[in-house]
């Protein structure tokens, strides 16, 4: 990629540039970055394994609930320097320290925040996960757990070989717009904003509030040509199903960049077909900032291990071979105002095997089918990923927008927002398509809706339950 020159802190001194301090901190972790990813595991595990003891070690002093289970584990520093552990030792107890749930995270809250930071990591902020079934989880994050998460942004905007001159539209919440009515919202900028902006000179972007009615969304993007869009993969959906059953013309676009959500496996094809342009999906969670980015040329997800130790676990807590499902457990390794030690996100992923056509050594994931929590309920009570005739739905062109919802063991209802009323031979066809792909324990049927609604942050749920998990 033909990166530009960043920007100098001197006058006369242009290149090669000599970057002021938050961009030249920002560079110098890229640089490393950049070595980092053709590391094998072995040497990856090595030159991590000091943050993780620091991370550690900050837990342990810290609060006595890390300290009692680090003992427990034999990860606490007395025990840990007196065995002077071979990595494989050290991952033997890594793997014995219990995974952390949501629930205790929800139920422990403060005994797991630290009250004095290491000095350089600045103030504690908030994230709120989406929370949108059941109660949202509350993550302290210090300032340098921030400047990390944008380290890795940048590191994005590389593999990606994405043109920084170019305009950049997101449609997504924009919290500063006040009256929500028929008419869009609109932000202009003058660059791309932190990270890239700080680093290096870039070409305007533009914020659109999604709550606008999808045709003022789609007219527009094109009047502004954007060159890249970034919003909500469900959003993309609806954009594109509008353009091609409208016959509307986009504008050419570089990249769309799906946020927020899974990405449905057939919403690459289809932006593709309509757009003739890729889909970059990114893997990123409240908690933890970014965990899988996809490169260009492999198209499957390579997971940020330098910013977090990764896990794919099976039922029985064993990492999952590649090929299989299993649930995401994430430990933010520069995260030190709130220390997640093998936390369970609540999503799924299936684990893919190297070696990537991109080079890079960094572990990969086939899938991530998303929320463990949004799974299909077998009539057994066994619980998979929601595969219900996606690309069946995607062909019907009069579909606009829709979402599946289990209203019990045996049946899943299709809630359909639609420009006309599907032929004899659509129905047929979504319910057969739909009946096979769930594997024929289940009636399927159609409700047609004016309307579905997103959650407040905009985030969709193109698969839900309704009928109570825990109970059932
Ligand atoms: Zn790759």
């Amino acid at each position: 990629m033909n990166l530009p020159t960043p920007h100098s802190a001197f006058p006369g001194a242009v290149w090669p540039a000599i970057p002021q301090a938050p961009a030249a901190a920002l560079l110098a972790v890229l640089g490393q970055l950049a070595e980092s990813q053709f590391m094998t595991d072995e040497q990856l595990a090595m030159v991590r394994r000091p943050q993780a003891e620091a991370l550690m070690d900050h837990a342990g002093a810290q609060l006595p609930f890390w300290r009692d289970r680090l003992r427990a584990a034999g990860l606490d520093p007395e025990t840990r320097n007196q065995a002077a552990l071979a990595m494989p030792e050290w991952n033997e107890r890594w793997a014995s320290l219990p995974v952390l749930s949501r629930a205790e995270v929800q139920s422990l809250g403060d005994q797991l925040r630290v009250t004095h930071l290491p000095n350089g990591h600045g103030v504690v902020g908030e994230s709120v996960t989406s929370g949108s079934s059941g109660r949202p989880v509350r993550i302290a994050r210090s300032t340098l757990d921030y400047f990390y998460w944008q380290a890795f942004q940048l590191r994005e905007h590389v593999w990606r070989s994405r043109d920084l001159s170019g305009k950049f539209l997101s449609i997504l919440r924009d919290d500063r717009r006040e009256l929500i009515d028929e008419n869009i919202h609109l932000r202009t900028m003058a660059d791309w904003g932190p990270p890239a902006s700080v680093v290096w000179p870039t070409g305007p972007s533009f914020l659109l509030d999604y709550r606008s009615p999808i045709r003022a969304l789609v007219a527009t993007i094109c009047e502004l040509k954007p060159d890249y869009l970034c919003t909500f993969p469900s959003l993309l959906l609806e954009i594109l199903r509008l353009a091609r059953g409208e016959g509307i013309i986009l504008p050419p676009l570089i990249e769309a960049i799906g946020v927020g959500e899974a990405s449905p496996p057939e919403l690459a094809g289809l932006c593709r077909e309509v757009w003739g342009a890729p889909l970059a999906s990114t893997y990123t969670a409240a908690e933890t900032g970014a965990m899988a980015y996809q490169c260009l040329e492999g198209g499957r997800w390579h997971l940020q291990s330098e910013k977090s130790i990764i896990e794919v676990l099976d039922s029985n807590g064993h990492p999952c071979a590649p090929g299989e499902t299993g649930r995401v457990i994430v430990t933010p390794l520069h995260n030190l105002a709130m220390p997640l030690l093998r936390y369970e996100i609540g999503d799924l992923a299936t684990v893919g095997a190297g070696p990537c056509p991109c080079g890079r050594s960094l572990p990969i994931l086939d899938a991530i089918p998303g929320r463990a929590r949004d799974l299909l309920m077998l009539p057994s009570g066994d619980l998979r990923p929601p595969y219900y005739g996606h690309a069946a739905v995607m062909k019907v062109r009069s579909i606009r927008q829709h979402q599946v919802i289990q209203t019990s063991r045996n049946h899943v209802c299709f809630r359909l927002v639609v420009a006309k009323p599907l032929t004899r031979e659509e129905v047929d066809h979504v319910i057969k398509s739909a009946t096979d792909a769930l594997g024929g324990a289940f009636g399927v049927s159609i409700e047609y809706v004016d309307e579905i609604f997103r959650s407040p942050n905009g985030k969709f749920a193109e698969f839900e339950r309704s009928f109570d998990f825990s109970n059932d």
